[in-house]
């Protein structure tokens, strides 16, 4: 069977669990269905990862985006001067901020999807033998009776 490396980088960008880089987090592949933006699997699917810690885990994602959201800022701020400039003798400044909280807003499911990825991968470090050990859980314990 040939098995796909998925990247550290490549991994967190596709909200992949970071123990086995290979379960999905979210149940819905749609991130702008915006109903059901947040819903996570329990468990990752494919090498039982639990994903909520702890009860309010996700309280500290709240972080997180806020540090995603001022970097993203950043680097709009900083495509924003290199093609239309910015000075203060007109109101380039605040055409900027207006298209910034713009593509923010629309951003928005996605710096929150990546937060909780984020948030996750800082506890949770990556185990490529994880989905083996588990399916070998399951096969022990299906041939050894108690
Ligand atoms: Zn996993």
């Amino acid at each position: 069977m040939v098995m796909k490396k998925t990247s550290f980088i490549g991994s967190i960008f596709a909200n992949k669990c970071p123990r086995c880089r290979k379960g999905k987090l979210f149940k819905n592949d749609r991130p702008y269905e915006l109903r059901n933006v947040l819903d996570m699997h329990d468990y990752c699917p494919v090498c039982g990862q639990r994903t909520e810690l702890e009860i309010g885990f996700w309280y500290g994602t709240g972080y997180v985006s806020y540090v995603l959201a001022v970097l993203f800022s950043i680097f709009n701020l900083i495509w924003y001067w290199l093609i239309f400039g910015i000075t203060w003798r007109d109101n380039s400044i605040f055409y900027w901020l207006a298209i910034n909280g713009i593509i923010l807003m629309l951003s928005m499911p996605l710096l929150m999807r990546l937060s909780r990825t984020l948030y996750l991968t800082f506890y949770i470090g990556h185990d490529p033998e994880a989905e083996h050990r588990r399916q070998q859980r399951k096969t022990d314990n299906i041939v050894k009776p108690l």
